[in-house]
């Protein structure tokens, strides 16, 4: 196998035994960038000149001799949504087209810290919204698996770069499922924290009370490896909370005995294809033939209200979050303006997509004095009624089981010209955001097409090494973790 191939606990011991160097590592991820991502369009931006400087920074401490951080080395990639110092962070958007950050998101000092090598900035929706990347203003991004289909959204290039080997793993970001949708499509490891696990402090602002950073990995011992390096307490951002954090790998066990599996019967409904319902109940009978109690006895019956609800709440807070774009403070401005006015209306209207304008106008008006006790005071009810029906869950439960995506990898275009039809691309992952739980997705088989099915698995709140446990046991038992698409 190629060093692009592996994973970074495998690289981890290559580099620690000296036996490869960091820089060799980090061509090896740039000649199979050169080879595939013209087919794919996973980055909108490489920064391999200050990657290979980051390269013989570790393997200077590797030569040395010192105790190095699992990730030393490691050549990640960064959803364009998250502040690189120096490094230009778009979004995904025109408006932030020529945005170079002045400082470092949490998650990236931590990363830094490790000693990590940075590949460059993945290709995401417009400000995170969407479920297929196709709301991004520069590129479209191909999925691995198949290059006429979407690779999910909105990190639709962070999954595909992991998915494709064009990096070892990568960070992503999920307000109501960017993170699992596209780890599920693009057949990688995908996990969305606890709200407040990880620090915002950085990551440009979609709907604030939802949004959380978390890893795109090839296996899920990696993705231990990556929460170990990005969670915890930021003073900086005031809603990651002050928990300590274990050290997730010694989540890495494969058992399950006695543990308790739910499958809401609300997850198994019309829209959900056959092929996808019928390896996620293999799935579920591998977890059951390993020692699991698998209890179809739970019901999270709001489940049906959580996409409506999550389309009040997201672009509510979205109206109010990309205010600051108004051509005075921010990246692009409009040329020769009449007046002030209509130099925030035509900056506005040039600079963001039609997408972020839609939310926009559903956010304000369900905001609009008049409107916001029927619209948004309601759908926050209803966020709470969701969680009730989580927390009841968990009573009965340790995790919960059902799809991360009611279909595999659908075709470029096929649902632009209908917004509601690509809302409904995150009917699995929405409930869990509004009630801030951790899910994870791994990969749990192909359509007879050769479309990876991902599994997703959730837990209360902070309890990511159930997660993990869970998908742990599963991938030790179990093949679909190996299987790459043929690029
Ligand atoms: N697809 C959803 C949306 O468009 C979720 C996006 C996300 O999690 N960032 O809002």
């Amino acid at each position: 196998m190629s060093l692009y191939q592996l994973t970074a606990h495998t690289l981890h011991k290559k580099l620690k035994e000296r036996e490869i160097t960091a820089v060799e590592l980090t061509e090896s991820v740039y000649n199979r960038i050169d080879a595939v991502e013209p087919h794919v369009k996973g980055y909108l931006e490489l920064t391999k000149e200050l990657a290979l400087e980051q390269a013989a920074a570790a393997d200077a401490g590797f030569q040395n001799g010192d105790d190095m951080p699992s990730l030393a080395g490691i050549p990640i990639a960064i959803k364009d949504v998250i502040c690189t110092k120096g490094v230009r962070t778009t979004c995904g958007s025109k408006i932030l087209r020529n945005f170079v950050p002045p400082y470092d998101a949490t998650v990236m000092t931590k990363l830094h810290q490790q000693g990590i090598v940075m590949l460059g900035k993945t290709n995401m929706d417009e400000f995170a919204m969407g479920s297929s990347t196709e709301n991004s203003a520069y590129q479209i991004t191909h999925n691995p698996w198949n290059l006429e289909t979407i690779p999910g959204g909105s990190s639709g290039g962070s999954a595909a770069v992991v998915s494709a080997d064009m990096a070892i793993c990568s960070l992503g970001s999920d307000t109501g499922g960017s993170i699992r949708q596209p780890a599920a499509l693009c057949g990688v490891v995908g996990m969305k924290p606890t709200y407040g696990r990880v620090s915002r402090y950085g990551l440009v602002a979609f709907a604030s009370s939802l949004d959380q950073i978390g890893p795109f990995t090839k296996d899920v011992t990696d993705c231990a490896l990556l929460l170990n390096a990005i969670c915890g307490h930021d003073p900086m951002d005031s809603t990651a909370v002050d928990e300590p954090v274990p050290d997730f790998t010694q989540s890495l066990i494969n058992d399950v005995k006695g543990l308790k599996v739910g499958v809401p019967k609300e997850y198994f409904t019309e829209g959900l294809m056959q092929e996808v319902a019928d390896k996620v109940n293999a799935a579920i009978a591998v977890l059951e033939e390993h020692g699991a109690i698998i209890n179809k006895d739970i019901s999270l019956k709001h489940t049906e209200y959580a996409i409506a609800t999550y389309y009040i709440i997201a672009p509510a807070e979205a109206s109010a979050n990309l205010a600051r774009y108004d051509g005075v403070r921010y990246g692009y401005r409009t040329e020769k303006p009449e007046d002030l006015l209509n130099m925030y209306k035509k900056t506005r209207s040039e600079g963001f997509g039609p997408e972020v304008k839609r939310r926009i106008m559903l956010g304000t008006f369900a905001l609009s004095a008049g409107y916001q006790d029927a619209y948004y005071r309601k759908a926050q009810k209803v966020r709470t009624l969701i969680r009730k029906d989580f927390d009841a869950a968990f009573e009965k439960v340790d995790v919960i089981a059902t799809p991360t995506s009611p279909t595999s990898a659908f075709k470029i275009g096929e649902r632009t010209e209908d917004p509601l039809q690509m809302y409904l691309s995150d009917v699995m992952t929405t409930p869990a955001s509004h009630a801030g739980l951790p899910g994870i997705s791994i990969p749990c088989g192909l359509t007879t097409d050769g479309l990876p099915i991902g599994l997703q698995l959730l837990a209360k709140p902070f309890a990511e090494e159930m997660l993990l446990r869970v998908a742990y046991s599963f991938e030790q038992n179990t093949e679909h973790h190996k299987q790459k698409p043929n690029l």
